[in-house]
This record gives C-alpha cells, sequence and structure tokens, in this order.
C-alpha cells in the first residue's frame, strides 16, 4: 500500500475538458447543467476524506437515470478512451504513481485508473481526480465495484490513508527449504483498524502477493550468502549473517521490505545457516 499526494488536478476543469468537443449540444447543456451538483459531490468526497469516512458518502439520488448514464459515458468515451479529450488527464494521474507502482498492492505495475468508490453507483465521481487510483488489473479485478459500509471495509485510500508510521504487519520466516515467509496483521493495534486491515488484505489477496514476493527475495539473500561463502572460502558466523539482515533492514526503502528484513534479522533458524539450505 502505497500513500502519496491527492492529484491537484481541478475537478471542474477535467470536466468541461471532457465535454468540450465532438459533443451533441444538448448532451454538452445536460452535462453542464450537472455541473453545481458535481461540485456539492466532490465537497462531500473530500469532506469525508478529511475524516477518513467514506463509508459516510451519500449516494447521489438527484440524478435521473438519463443524467447518469450521460456521466458514465464520459468517463468511458471522453476520459479513458484513448486520444479522447480528456486521456491526458487519465494518463497523467496513472503516471504519478511512484516507479510505476499499483497505490494498493505495491507491487504490481500500474496500468489503470480504479474508482475507489465504483461509478456505477457514483457516476458523479466517474471523473473526480481524487477518486482514480492508478492499480495494476490484478488489484482492480480483486476489488471489483466495492462499496464500503463501514470504516472496517473501506479499502485503503492510497491520497488519504498512511499506515506507514504503525508498526501493523509482522512477518515470520518459516524454516524451510522451499523458502517460505508468513504475514499477519499486528495484534497489538487499535480494533477498528485491525480489522479494516485484514478485510484489505483479504479483497486484495495481498498475503499471496507478499508471499510470492518475498519468497523469491527469500532466496536471493540466501544465495548471496552462498555466494560469499564460496568466493571466501570460510564458513560465514552467525554474527556475519546477523550483521548482513540487519543492513538489509536498515537500508530498506519500502515498508513491506522493512517488515521481511526485520523478520529475516530476526529468524534464529536463517541466522545459524538455516539459509543454507534454501534453494
Ligand atoms: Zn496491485
Amino acid at each position: 500500500m502505497i500513500s502519496m499526494s491527492a492529484p491537484t488536478l481541478n475537478f471542474i476543469q477535467v470536466f468541461n475538458q471532457c465535454i468540450n468537443t465532438k459533443i451533441q449540444p444538448k448532451n454538452r447543456t445536460e452535462l453542464e447543467k450537472l455541473i453545481p451538483l458535481l461540485i456539492r459531490s466532490k465537497e462531500d468526497y473530500e469532506k469525508a476524506a478529511a475524516s477518513n469516512c467514506f463509508h459516510k458518502i451519500p449516494r447521489p439520488t438527484v440524478y435521473s437515470t438519463e443524467e447518469e448514464d450521460l456521466l458514465k459515458k464520459v468517463y468511458k468515451q471522453r476520459f479513458a478512451k484513448f486520444e479522447s479529450c480528456g486521456r491526458d488527464f487519465y494518463d497523467k494521474i496513472l503516471a504519478s504513481a511512484p516507479n510505476e507502482k499499483c497505490l494498493l498492492c505495491g507491487q504490481g505495475t500500474a496500468t489503470e485508473l480504479d474508482h475507489y468508490l465504483p461509478q456505477t453507483t457514483y457516476p458523479d465521481l466517474s471523473v473526480l481526480p481524487i477518486n482514480l487510483i492508478p492499480v495494476c488489473s490484478e488489484c482492480n479485478f480483486q476489488k471489483r465495484e466495492h462499496i464500503p459500509t463501514q470504516y472496517e471495509n473501506c479499502i485503503f485510500h492510497p491520497y488519504f490513508d498512511n499506515f506507514e508510521n504503525i508498526n501493523w504487519l509482522n512477518a515470520q520466516i518459516i524454516p524451510d527449504k522451499i523458502a517460505s515467509v508468513y504475514f499477519s496483521i499486528a495484534p497489538n493495534i487499535d480494533d477498528s483498524l485491525q480489522k479494516r486491515l485484514n478485510f484489505i488484505c483479504k479483497k486484495l489477496n495481498l498475503n499471496k502477493v507478499w508471499q510470492l514476493k518475498y519468497g523469491s527475495r527469500l532466496i536471493e539473500v540466501a544465495q548471496s550468502l552462498k555466494a560469499h561463502k564460496y568466493a571466501s572460502g570460510t564458513e560465514l558466523d552467525a554474527c556475519y549473517v546477523k550483521a548482513h539482515t540487519i543492513y538489509l533492514k536498515e537500508t530498506a526503502r519500502t515498508f513491506t521490505d522493512k517488515v521481511f528484513y526485520n523478520a529475516l534479522s530476526e529468524s534464529e533458524w536463517f541466522i545459524d545457516g538455516g539459509f543454507e539450505g534454501i534453494y
């Protein structure tokens, strides 16, 4: 889960750009009439974001079915579609993901935008920049049309949540030749937050994502230690291996890397020579 600043694109400017060209005058007039309502929806969203209450954002009831369809088409045909009048904004938000990483799992490549609150229910938020999150296709698939109903089932919001200063994730190295790492939510955090994090991890299948990634990383670290032993022609003592893993922990760049290397530096099995059996 990667936290970052919310896009600063002006919502109404984006919306106007989307309805600017190649549109029937009647449809444009209809859409322009909706702008005051869209501004209200944006303000409701911002208010909810400030108090971390995405589950309390009212479902829009003021739009007719025709208006909802028009709004959905703005996203599909005038924002997400290649070479459409709003596509530059889509690309700008997508490109804002650090290192092109998916902001939800933090591992996959961000290739598309996900509506944090789905446009099927919230067509008024379909081109609201702060409702659009760069994600990988797997996370988009796992999340689907999720609508939060309480704090505990709100998906991580990269622009408004930041869990990196909370020690909420534990990892454990499983003494095993197959190289496995087990992740779990820390038990000593706020109960609601714990429930929410459990929900997010389950919904996005994050345990599996991390297990795959850090299982491979475990093999790489073991290989590197074995190569060092081979090159130096001497046995590696536990102090050396421990210092090596602590160095990796201290220089880790991401939250999950830190959690993994911390577990590695605390694994007596790995440090006392278990790494030699990993392949
Ligand atoms: Zn992802």
